[in-house]
Formats: C-alpha cells, sequence, structure tokens
C-alpha cells in the first residue's frame, strides 16, 4: 500500500488574523514587525521555540557581510534595526570582515522577542503550518499540528516566510524546485571552545593569511569580478586540503566537501559558525534525505574538528561546543511568480516600476562571489512576491520567485529582511484598503516603505 485516506474531521480554530506570518525567520520577523507598525492585527507562528530563523537555528552571524569599504547601496529598514537593537542589548559584536555586526545566535532569541512584543504581533511557538485553506484562489487561512493537536488558523492574508515556501505549495501556488543534483548543498555547522585565541589569530594572520581568492581553492570554482582577491575573508581550507593529500582525510561520498568560513572568535575562547561541511544531492523537502544529511554532517564536522585539533596552531585544545540546531539549507522551493528575477537583474542594476527595495550587487554561490563594493545595486520588484495563482498570499525571503543565480542573491539575510518588511507592509495595506494582495496600489505601497526608513532607488 503506497497511501492511506485520511478519514475528514472536524478541527478547531486556534486563532483568527488579518495578517497572518508563518515562519520566524528574518523575512518573518520583518513581515510582522511591519505588518503590525502598519496597523494590522498580526499574528506570527513558528514552528521552534524561539525566532530568528537560520541565524538562532543554524547559528549563522554574519547578516550584512557584503557591507565592505567602499560605497554600498543597500535597503536599510528593519535590517539596520536589527542590528542596532543587537548591539545595543549586548547581541552583537563588529563582524569580522566587514563593516557589519556579527550577531549572537542565543542572545539573539531574546532580541526577536523583545521587538516582536514592543511591536504589539501576537506571537505561536512550536507550532507547524501542515496545510492551507484555499477557496475560490483565494487562501483562507491555514492548518497547523501542536501540542495543541490539529488546528486552524484563520486570516484575511498570509505571507509564507518558511524559507522553503510551505504554504505557497501547500497552498497550490506556482513553485520551481531544482533537481536534487542542482540544488545548492546544505550545511551541519558546528563551534567550538577551548581555543587559544591569540595563537590561532597569529596562525590566521601569518600562515593563513586568508582573502576571497582563497574560495577558489579545492572546495569551489569560484568566479569573482577581481576587487573581492584581496579582501580579508576568514576562510579555512588549508588543513583539510593537507590532510586529504595525506590520505588523512577521508570523506566516503565524493558529493561532500570540507573547507569555508568561520565568524567570530570570542574572548571566551570560541571559535564560531564553522561553515566548513558542505554536502551536496540533498533535497531538504525531504525527510529520508535531511536525515542523511544530519547523520553524515555530524560524522564530518567531528571528523573537520580532528583535523583542526591536530594541525592548527590554538586549536590544539578545542572542543565541540555545539553542532547547529536545524540543517543550514540554502535552496529549496522557489516561487513561480508575477515576475522572475534573473541572472542579468542582478548583474545589470535592473530597475523595476513596483520597487519595494534595493539590493547590493552581492552574490554568493553557484560558482559566484560578489561583493559591491562600488555601488552598483538592483531592484526587487513587488511582483516577486506575488504568487500567479492563489491571492492574499505573499511570499518572502529566499523562496521568492527568481532564477537559480539571481536566488544566490537574493537568500543573503538582509535581502530577506527586506521583502519581508514589504510584504508586511503591503499585506497591510491591503487589508486597509479592502483589495487583494495582488492589488495594492504600489504608489502607497512604495511611500509607505519609505516612511519606514527603506531605499527603493
Ligand atoms: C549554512 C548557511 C550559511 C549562510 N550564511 C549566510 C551569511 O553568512 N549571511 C547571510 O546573509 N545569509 C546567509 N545564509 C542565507 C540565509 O541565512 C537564509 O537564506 C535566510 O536566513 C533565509 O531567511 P528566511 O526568513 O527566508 O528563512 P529562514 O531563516 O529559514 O526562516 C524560516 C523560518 O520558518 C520556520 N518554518 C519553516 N517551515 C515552517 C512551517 N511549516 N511552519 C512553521 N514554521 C516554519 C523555520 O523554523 C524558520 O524559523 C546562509 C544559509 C545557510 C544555510
Amino acid at each position: 500500500m503506497d497511501s492511506i485516506m485520511e478519514k475528514p474531521r472536524s478541527i478547531p480554530v486556534l486563532e483568527k488574523a488579518q495578517v497572518l506570518v508563518v515562519g520566524g525567520g528574518p523575512s518573518g520577523i520583518a513581515a510582522a514587525l511591519a505588518s503590525a507598525r502598519s496597523g494590522a492585527d498580526t499574528l506570527l507562528l513558528e514552528r521552534y521555540g524561539y525566532f530568528g530563523g537560520v541565524i538562532t537555528q543554524v547559528g549563522i552571524e554574519a547578516v550584512a557581510w557584503y557591507r565592505h569599504e567602499g560605497k554600498v547601496n543597500e535597503a536599510g529598514g528593519i535590517l539596520r534595526e536589527m542590528e542596532d537593537t543587537a548591539l545595543r542589548m549586548g547581541a552583537s559584536v563588529k563582524e569580522c570582515q566587514s563593516d557589519s555586526q556579527a550577531l549572537d545566535p542565543e542572545m539573539f532569541k531574546y532580541v526577536c522577542d523583545q521587538m516582536l512584543q514592543q511591536a504589539g504581533v501576537r506571537l505561536l511557538l512550536d507550532i507547524y503550518a501542515v496545510a492551507a485553506i484555499v477557496e475560490d484562489g483565494l487562501i483562507r487561512g491555514i492548518i497547523t499540528e501542536s501540542k495543541s493537536g490539529r488546528t486552524a488558523i484563520l486570516a484575511d492574508r498570509v505571507i509564507d516566510c518558511t524559507g522553503d515556501g510551505d504554504n505557497m505549495h501547500l497552498a497550490g501556488a506556482l513553485y520551481k524546485k531544482a533537481s536534487r543534483q542542482d540544488l545548492m548543498s546544505v550545511t551541519e555547522l558546528f563551534s567550538c571552545r577551548g581555543v587559544d585565541t591569540e595563537q590561532f589569530t597569529r596562525y590566521v594572520q601569518n600562515d593563513l593569511n586568508p582573502t576571497y581568492r582563497d574560495w577558489g581553492g579545492e572546495c569551489w570554482a569560484q568566479q569573482s569580478t577581481g576587487k573581492e582577491e584581496n579582501l580579508f575573508s576568514p576562510y579555512l581550507e588549508k588543513p583539510f586540503v593537507e590532510a586529504r593529500k595525506r590520505g588523512d582525510l577521508v570523506i566516503d561520498d565524493p558529493s561532500t566537501s570540507i573547507g569555508g568560513t568561520w565568524s567570530t572568535i570570542t574572548p571566551e575562547g570560541e571559535v564560531t559558525q564553522l561553515n566548513l561541511v558542505f554536502m551536496r544531492n540533498i533535497d531538504c523537502t525531504d525527510v529520508r534525505d535531511t536525515t542523511k544529511a544530519h547523520l553524515n554532517g555530524r560524522r564530518y564536522c567531528i571528523e573537520a574538528l580532528r583535523i583542526l585539533r591536530e594541525q592548527v596552531p590554538g586549536l590544539q585544545n578545542a572542543r565541540l561546543r555545539n553542532f547547529g540546531m536545524a540543517l543550514g539549507t540554502r535552496e529549496s522551493h522557489l516561487l513561480d511568480g508575477r515576475y522572475t528575477l534573473t541572472k542579468e537583474d542582478v548583474f545589470n542594476q535592473a530597475r523595476f516600476e513596483d520597487s519595494i527595495a534595493i539590493f547590493p550587487e552581492f552574490i554568493d554561490g553557484r560558482g559566484y562571489l560578489v561583493l559591491s563594493t562600488n555601488g552598483r545595486y538592483y531592484q526587487i520588484p513587488y511582483r516577486a512576491l506575488v504568487p500567479k495563482n492563489v491571492d492574499n498570499l505573499l511570499v518572502a525571503g529566499r523562496c521568492i520567485s527568481g532564477e537559480p543565480i539571481a536566488h544566490t542573491s537574493f537568500r543573503n539575510m538582509s535581502c530577506c529582511v527586506a521583502t519581508g518588511q514589504a510584504a508586511g507592509t503591503a499585506a497591510a495595506l491591503s487589508v486597509q484598503s479592502h483589495t487583494t494582495t495582488a492589488d495594492v496600489h504600489i504608489p502607497t505601497l512604495q511611500q509607505m516603505l519609505e516612511a519606514q526608513g527603506v531605499r527603493l532607488r
């Protein structure tokens, strides 16, 4: 038997809201803040027990590492507010390669709680969206599972900020997904403690002296524009390359590579966000694949730590501090929306009448590394957030509508925050103006975003 028929059953309505935001990562936090501040009764739900998405679940700290010396044009808005609030609350330090903040993933959980509660967002944690309620082409709410059982949440507008686009595909909105072989790799992340930070820092400065040029080493073929090559990057691949040459590092899966970046060296003797294990051929919407990735990922992290302990000055006594709580997924479903951002758009400073934010020409993945140090930027059109065939549903974050190369740019957190802020504002505006989300008055939306400090041009 390959499938069974579930019996229809009556389920309680747990909550009602004008605007429901599903998923509390960078895009969801921004969507909920913007919606509530624009006057809509807003509910944000999250499957885990805290907000922050990849920041707090995986442990990724650098929200704007593209901000190098030179002119960088970016949207600002809630992303700047998050960085400023984190700094004020002691939840960040200066990021090591850029003019931005590295967030403390643990403390940032509390920062999110505070920001969201102060904005009057209603919150539900530990609750999973598992189905969508759609009638006559309009989304009416979602079905959830939690320790409270199977329940419905009814909403006038829904914003999908799940990263994987769970709601849009459950609602029957058109979407795309690359084949398993073509999806970006996933990462099991770890941090370590017990580091002699002075010795490690000396090793970095004197022996490694890493720049973005090193990214083109054995792990990835990397194409840049040249201006990136001499800039410092916290990149660590050499000990693994040498160990492999000696036959000391054996990776039994040819689609996995070891070598990548760290984020922060703390005064407490930690090296955090060791983003070293890259596993390909994993589809994060397939539970068998994610199980395999967790098990292999942890094994490879421990192997990487062994090499670091044996080869790297300052790390001889390093011990595992923690693994990421969730697998680091870079790519899965992408909306097939009213506009699809293209590679040409992100490389050629695209301009759109319905711009809802700008983002620097910053591309990281699929063989490209481009840092915008020269002021170049593209605009993001509202239509990239709007499904073709389901209305009153908006999509924000890494799963908006775009081609795979464009995705390697807009997947970055500050862009996810910008699309979240736009979606939240648009959803609130559509409630207030009695239009569907597809039909919001774009000049009014743009005025509202500019009043919130978002740069659209
Ligand atoms: C290993 C790794 C390293 C990265 N490094 C960087 C970096 O240095 N800088 C950078 O800017 N970007 C980086 N990125 C990319 C960036 O972190 C993500 O693209 C970004 O976090 C996406 O934001 P989001 O809000 O769309 O989704 P997410 O951050 O994934 O948040 C989605 C939220 O929705 C919740 N959720 C999911 N499904 C459901 C459901 N069905 N019901 C309820 N809740 C649900 C999740 O628990 C999560 O909290 C990295 C990504 C990875 C994986």
